[in-house]
């Protein structure tokens, strides 16, 4: 069995045990967390352990979310499609892809 395989058993295992909410939820707690270590990181923190272990904890979640809503695919292909969108404009280039509502920020979304 691979790795990747291995770790989604234990991803759809861990669904069925805990349930979907509590892994939601789970998945704002992570997310809450590696926000947090990046905040300390900011201020001058000597963090980098830190950083990557909450990395790994949200990409953990990130999984169970894309097994959970079943769009692991469209995942992959939302983000094939935004990061040659980035490319492009990081090259000048016109972009590949039409371009998203803002929703009001002036920031291009990702
Ligand atoms: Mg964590």
């Amino acid at each position: 069995m691979s790795d990747s395989l291995r770790a989604s058993v234990v991803f759809r295992k861990a669904l069925n045990q805990y349930g979907a909410d509590p892994q939601v939820f789970m998945v704002m707690e992570e997310m809450s967390e590696l926000q947090k270590e990046l905040c300390k990181n900011h201020r001058g923190a000597d963090n980098v352990s830190s950083i990557a272990e909450e990395i790994a904890d949200v990409e953990i979640m990130l999984e169970q979310m894309k097994i959970l809503f079943a769009v692991g695919p469209l995942v992959e292909e939302v983000k094939a499609a935004k990061i040659r969108r980035l490319a492009d404009r990081l090259a000048g280039r016109p972009e590949s892809e039409q371009k998203e509502a803002t929703h009001g920020t002036h920031r291009k979304p990702l």
